[in-house]
This record gives structure tokens, sequence and C-alpha cells, in this order.
């Protein structure tokens, strides 16, 4: 058995990009250009959540039928957990980021600048000049607030760095059930490109990468599908019933294997990439498109059913879930919808449907 890959910690890669003279930026879910931000050294550094923080001060501000994400998120920001970070980046994934950001805007005024991000919801050529011309503002809010002037240069590097890693990322994926990893092990690599800079992803990648063995792992293939897989206590209920995650469908990971853009303009390149990833609720993309993608997952992968990974009161995602489910249904496909809250230990109910759920597909 290799050693185990060395990931380095979230605070331990804040602190050294600062005492390099770098800026940090909390960004929030779900798609944002992170070259952009890296042109400018600034480290972008996701926030899903946190899940393991006192929640109570951000619930004020909020309904009570709000999900865990911003809930936890709101009272990570008041509780000055982000007084690291230089930028605070909030793009409009949903109805309920969007109140987040005007919250911050209009009420909590943290002090650092809120960048709002709008992310059209198609992939028109429409939409990807307003999402172009929407990186240029960013660019620009960046530039205002002291952080330099990249030229178009540097933005192309940054993006070709970017580019590469997420080419690692999409490979580390099709290799994933040869990896000498468990799940929790592999999910804690893969998501470690929501805060180490592109250059130590893609040495990390490369690592595991190379450690593929001939052999896949055992079990009953599944799909995860979901925004993000936390609590991460999933990965080891599903391993407890025989099952081995395939392949992935989660907002944070599967839904953001970004193909390169084409464009020599970098702001256009930018957008290209994220507007044509794969499709995702919280981008409106078409439900149809949808169950195309993930009925392709699964003929790829050889998964036997779709496990639904649900944060509460998610709505993008509750919408497409019935048709969504009914198109899978129509191939054949079996699925179950477990629903979890971030801050939360795993219910009793979500073991239970889990274990129903493995025991009609195995
Ligand atoms: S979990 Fe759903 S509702 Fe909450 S921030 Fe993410 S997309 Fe929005």
């Amino acid at each position: 058995m290799p050693a185990s890959l060395e990931i380095p910690r979230r605070s331990e890669v804040i602190s050294r990009h600062k005492e390099r003279g770098g800026r940090v930026a909390a960004v929030f879910p779900i798609h944002y250009p992170r070259a952009l931000f890296r042109a400018f050294n600034v480290l972008p550094v996701e926030v899903w959540g946190p899940p393991k923080i006192e929640a109570r001060q951000g619930e004020k501000h909020l309904q009570s039928y709000t999900c865990s994400i911003v809930r936890n998120g709101l009272s990570f920001v008041i509780s000055g957990g982000l007084n690291v970070a230089d930028f605070i980046v909030v793009p409009h994934a949903c109805d309920s980021l969007q109140g987040f950001g005007s919250i911050l805007i209009d009420f909590i005024k943290p002090e650092k600048p809120v960048i709002p991000i709008y992310i059209p919801r198609g992939t028109r050529e429409s939409d990807i000049e307003f999402f172009t011309e929407e990186l240029k503002s960013v660019f620009t809010r960046l530039a205002e607030a002291g952080a330099g002037s990249p030229s178009d240069p540097e933005l192309i590097q940054a993006i070709e760095r970017e580019e590469e890693a997420d080419k690692l990322l999409q490979e580390i994926f099709q290799k994933r059930t040869h990896l000498p990893f468990s799940d929790i092990e592999f999910y804690r690599l893969v998501r470690a490109r929501e805060y180490l800079p592109g250059e130590e992803f893609i040495e990390l990648a490369r690592d595991a990468v190379d450690r593929a063995g001939d052999n896949p792992q055992s079990g009953i293939p599944i799909i995860l599908s979901g925004i993000v897989p936390e609590p991460m206590e999933i990965l080891n209920a599903i391993v407890r019933r025989g099952g081995v995650v395939v392949a992935d469908d989660f907002a944070c990971l599967g839904r953001r294997l970004y193909p390169a853009g084409k464009s020599e303009e970098p702001r256009r390149r930018m957008a290209e990439s994220i507007i044509l990833g794969p499709p995702d609720s919280t981008r409106g993309s078409p439900i149809g498109d949808r169950v195309r993608h993930l009925r392709k997952l699964v003929e790829e992968s050889g998964a036997r059913g779709v496990v639904f990974y649900n944060i509460k009161f998610c709505e993008p995602e509750l919408f497409h879930l019935p048709i969504l489910r009914k198109g899978l249904k129509d191939a054949g496909i079996p699925s179950v919808v477990v629903e979890a809250d971030i801050g939360e230990e795993l219910s009793r109910q979500v073991e239970t449907s889990l274990e129903t759920f493995m025991e009609v597909i195995k």
C-alpha cells in the first residue's frame, strides 16, 4: 500500500500564501473563475458552510427554511471566521445565495469588499457574452481594490495553469476506481481543489494519478449526486453497506469538471469554460440535459443506481429531482433521495434509506 497523499491543510495554505504577500478571497458556492483571481495574486478559498460551526448567529437574519450552507456561511462571517480574507465573493448560484449577498452588502457590511458574480442561466452565445462582461466587471473590482492589473498574457498564463489542473481533476475522476484510496480519502483529495493553488493541486493530482493500479475496487457501484458531500460520513455509510462510489455529480465536483475555453480573449475564455461545463441545476440547465448526463455517467461507470444526497431546503435541486428521477427510472436506473444538513450527524433515516436502497440494487 503506497503512503497516503500529503494534503496540506487549508489554514496552512492560506498562511503560506499571505506570507508571500498574496491576498485571499473567501468564495461562496458555486461557479467562479479561479484563474482571474490568481492572476491578481488572490488565492480563492471556497467556503461550503463550513459544516462544524455554531450557526445561531446567522439564523436571526434568515428565514427558517434557508439551507445550511447559507446559514452556516453567514454565521461564519459574523463570528469573524473570514477575518483572514481580503475579499468575499458571492456567486449567485441560487436565491438563497443572492439573499446572502444582499444581507452582507446591506446589513452586515464587512470591512472588506464583497464581490457578487451573476451567472447566466443558459449556454447560448448571449450567455457567454453576458458572463464575459460580468468577468470584466469582477476584474475592475479587483483592480480598484488595489490588487494590481494583470495584463492579458498574465491572465492567459493563469488560465492555462487552471486548465491543466482541471484536466488532471478529470483524469483522477476517470481513474477513481483504480486509485488506492478509500472514498473519504478520494474526496479529500479532489476537494483540495477548493483551496489549493492550481500549481500545487497539479503536483498532488499527478502523484495520485501515478498510483492508479490495474484492478478496480470492488463493491456495489453507485453514483452520488447533490451539492456537496457533507456530512462526509455518507461515504463511510456507503462503504459499510458494500457500496463503492464510481462517478460523481456533485455541484462542487463533477459539475465543475470544466472544459477548457477556446477564445484567445482571456475573459471570454474563462466564461466559455464555466458556461459550457456539465449541466447543473444552479446554472439553470434543462432537466433533460441532466437526465442525459446522468444516464451517460451510469453507462460509462457501470453504476447500478444513483444516490441523491440533498441538502435540506436546497431549492434548485428539489425542483429538478422529480423529473430527473423519472428520467432515470424510464431508463431502468434506480435512485434514492436522502437529505442532510451539513452541520448535523447523519440521521438514522438516511442510514435506513441507504441500507434499503443498497439491498435493492445489489
Ligand atoms: S445548497 Fe442549494 S440552496 Fe443552499 S446555497 Fe447551495 S444551491 Fe443554494
